[in-house]
């Protein structure tokens, strides 16, 4: 089965109640900028990337998709997969420009289509083509019950109703506030108002320093916080090790890493306890294997990020026992033919063939942008 077509498209789906703000953003749209890959068999395969739905660089990753990493695929063998990785990410052209940025958001998009149409091909979900199933329940927790665009009546209301009445163990506040003690007057509330048996994890989207870090952890530390995320600027590997020694709150990050090596920085040092990996940035399922991998061999729990909103990661998930908790988010699952499901708080095993990324035609239809 060889690779017979690579075509790039976007969708701009809207987020819950309009508009949605964290530390360092306030998005009203979730961009889907994918790959369609076509095998000589005519079977389809869809991978995507996520984005803050900003056209302009949608449009240059679907030039990437189109432009650079279509030449190198088409005629290509399936059989050849992990060669046809090494190949995109090392080409002369493209690693000279590339391994971070744009050029990594497409090649997750390629990548995890080139596994939608594996699996497609064979006739089962992701996680089974992979090997099966490790795991009979994964965890959710909901992120679209945190954000800071919540004032406090909102933020406890939808916390407590996505623990009491949905079935969630778990819930993400976001933090990052001028005045760290709104932060504190906020968690605080929330654990007041869902009781002792959820977790809270605390995400702060790299706004602070490390005194900022620091002082804002070791006031939420009786709140029992199950992580801290991204608590400062993204590629701080030494920073993150002083403040994993200072605090009693485990830290998370990963969201925003590119490569399984600069990742493996920050876990040889130390520096992260909950590794959160996403396919849509490390460039796709191929390292993103690598990546839990690694995690497992030392001892560190993943918690996947969910630039796909799970849509990839429940697959994974089901895999991996590594993968000890998923961050559910609902704004795009009702554009895919087989929406990652939430049922009383754990995520629904997929079952349909492929990685669960196919969007149906009424999506593209009614959330399609023109590429060019
Ligand atoms: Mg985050």
């Amino acid at each position: 089965m060889r690779v017979e077509s690579v075509n790039p498209f976007i969708m701009h789906i809207p987020v819950t109640g309009n508009q949605i703000a964290d530390s360092m953003h306030t998005i009203t749209h979730w961009g889907v900028v994918g790959a369609r890959i076509r095998s000589s068999n005519g079977i389809e395969g869809f991978g995507f990337t996520g984005t803050h739905a900003q056209l302009q660089s949608d449009r240059l990753i679907a030039r990437l998709i189109s432009d650079l990493y279509a030449p190198l695929l088409v005629g290509r063998s399936l059989e050849e997969h992990q060669s046809v990785w090494q190949d995109l990410f090392h080409s002369p052209p493209i690693q000279w420009i590339g391994r971070a940025g744009l050029t990594q958001l497409a090649l997750s998009a390629v990548d995890v289509a080139l596994w939608d149409l594996k699996a497609k091909q064979s006739g089962v979900p992701l996680w089974a083509f992979l090997g099966g199933s490790q795991v009979s329940r994964v965890r959710a927790y909901n992120t679209d019950v945190g954000w800071l665009s919540l004032n406090d009546s909102q933020l406890v209301d939808m916390c407590t109703r996505a623990c009491q009445a949905e079935g969630f163990t778990g819930i993400k506040i976001k933090v990052g506030q001028e005045n760290p003690e709104d932060d504190v007057r906020r968690v605080e509330a929330v654990r007041k108002a869902i009781g002792a048996k959820a977790t809270i994890a605390i995400d702060a989207n790299g706004k602070f320093d490390l005194p900022g870090a620091l002082r804002l952890s070791r006031r939420l530390e009786p709140y029992d916080v199950l992580w801290f995320e991204e608590p400062m600027w993204y590629d701080d590997v030494e920073a993150h090790v002083q403040l994993a020694r200072l605090t009693r709150i485990p830290i998370a990050l990963g969201e925003q890493i590119y490569t399984v090596e600069s990742l493996c920085q920050f876990m040889l040092r130390g520096a992260v306890q909950f590794v959160q990996p996403d396919v849509t940035r490390l460039g796709g399922v191929t390292p993103f294997l690598r990546a839990i991998a690694s995690a497992s061999a030392q001892s560190l729990q993943v918690a996947p990020h969910a630039g796909e909103m799970s849509q990839v990661h429940v697959h994974l998930a089901f895999h991996s026992p590594s993968c000890s908790v998923l961050e559910y988010i609902p704004w795009i699952r009702r554009c895919f033919l087989d929406p990652a499901t939430v049922r009383d708080g754990y995520f629904v095993k997929p079952e349909a063939p492929g990685a669960g990324t196919t969007p149906t035609e009424e999506s593209l239809e009614s959330y399609g942008k023109s590429i060019d």
